[in-house]
């Protein structure tokens, strides 16, 4: 039997780290069936939406997809593709293990975290009034009305919906990934000193729930910017991480820089019963076409997929051939050299070709 996978190859430096991924996937010898879709501004020409209806539907018949990065515009244009994905099919868990592989630089020595974002609400919901509008107007009124506080007339405006409900969802969601994978602590982050309501609900739910898990998983809890700082002095004192929304994302970079770069940093988004999964990283427009970035963050997003399949010895093999071909340092792009520069580095094609050789020759380590 073949698993069906919806593959979006996505744009950018996309269609190359997923292309790599693919080849990779079908080297671990699982057998793949692929509905191949595009989505973005690409998109559009052909289906007349950036997220056509027929790729959430061939999602929501296959229950998994991997896909590449989407570009977003800034500031203007179409909103994002990838936010509309995971609302679209309620993917509400972006769970993001952060690991460090032998071989690559990094100012520790050991990092393993698993980030847990919740994906649905948070200033990342989309709710948003521009400058200037009868709207944005009505609400500045509407403010002052009800509390009082003056917003200034020149201002737009992003609502930062947090509900009890959602927030028990991935607090929840978590822990039981705690109890799962054998990791000993949950640090739920926020800033709930300043936003009380917001954030405070989301500790308040926190603390309730954490209690459910006494004896069996540590809790405790950070205001965000002062995780950021000990996280780069300190990532080994952390364990599980699960944050709102925007935290999540900020903090997600953040860890990819402890792990080698955004090209190290794999991804999946979880809703009941369906997965989607892809690299922390952009589209990287700057390096298109280039078969330059890493693909390794892509490859990774699909050892989690075979994972998630219910195919754990592909996963651990296609794992360990990534981790070898790091650790040898020789045929890695240059994110993973000591000098970016490095006329040694190798391409996007290349690196996967090396991947896809070390799980052909059987030759991978067995403990790494
Ligand atoms: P980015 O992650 O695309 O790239 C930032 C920088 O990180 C790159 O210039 C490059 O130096 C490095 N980098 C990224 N991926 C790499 C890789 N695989 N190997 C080596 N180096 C890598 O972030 P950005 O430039 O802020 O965003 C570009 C576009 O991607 C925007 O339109 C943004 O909205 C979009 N985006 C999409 C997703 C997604 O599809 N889920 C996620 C983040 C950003």
């Amino acid at each position: 039997m073949s698993y069906k996978v919806t593959l979006i190859p996505g744009d950018g430096v996309g269609p190359e780290v997923a292309s790599a991924a693919r080849a990779c996937l079908e080297a671990t010898g699982v057998p793949f069936q692929w509905e191949i879709h595009s989505a973005g501004e690409g998109a559009i020409a052909e289906h007349g939406s950036p997220l056509p209806e027929v790729l959430l539907e061939s999602i929501r018949h296959n229950r998994v997809a991997i896909k590449g990065p989407i570009t977003t515009p800034i500031g203007k244009g179409i909103r994002s593709v990838n936010v509309g994905l995971r609302h679209a099919l309620d993917l509400y868990a972006c769970v993001r293990p952060c690991r460090l592989y032998p071989g690559v630089s990094s100012f520790h020595s050991k990092v393993d975290l698993l980030i847990v974002r919740e994906n649905s609400e948070d200033l990342y919901a989309g709710i948003e009034y521009d400058d200037q509008t009868p709207e944005v107007r009505e609400l500045i009124g509407w403010v002052k009305q009800h509390g009082g506080k003056t917003i200034r007339p020149d201002a737009a405006i992003s609502l930062k919906p947090i509900s009890a409900g959602a927030s028990e969802r991935i607090i929840r969601f978590a822990f039981e990934q705690a109890v799962k994978n054998g990791r000993k602590k949950v640090t739920a982050v926020h800033k709930a000193n300043i936003m009380k309501f917001t954030d405070g609900l989301f500790l308040e739910v926190f603390r309730r729930v954490s209690s459910e898990y006494q004896g069996r998983v540590e809790a405790e809890d950070r205001l965000v910017d002062n995780l950021c700082m000990q996280l780069v002095q300190r990532p080994e004192t952390f364990d599980v991480l699960v944050l709102p929304n925007l935290y999540g994302d900020i903090v997600s970079d953040l860890c990819a820089g402890l792990i080698g770069g955004l090209g190290m940093a794999p991804g999946a988004n979880i809703g009941d019963g369906i997965a989607v999964f892809e690299p922390v990283h952009g589209s990287a427009p700057k390096y298109q076409g280039q078969n330059k970035v890493n693909p390794a963050a892509t490859i990774l997003s699909g050892v989690l997929m075979l994972r998630h399949l219910g195919e754990p010895e592909a996963a651990d093999r296609l794992d360990r051939a990534v981790s070898e071909v790091i650790r040898e340092g020789r045929r890695v792009t240059y994110d993973l050299k000591p000098k970016r520069d490095d006329p040694t580095s190798v391409g996007t094609r290349e690196m996967a070709e090396a991947i896809i050789e070390k799980l052909k020759s059987g030759v991978v380590r067995a403990n790494l």
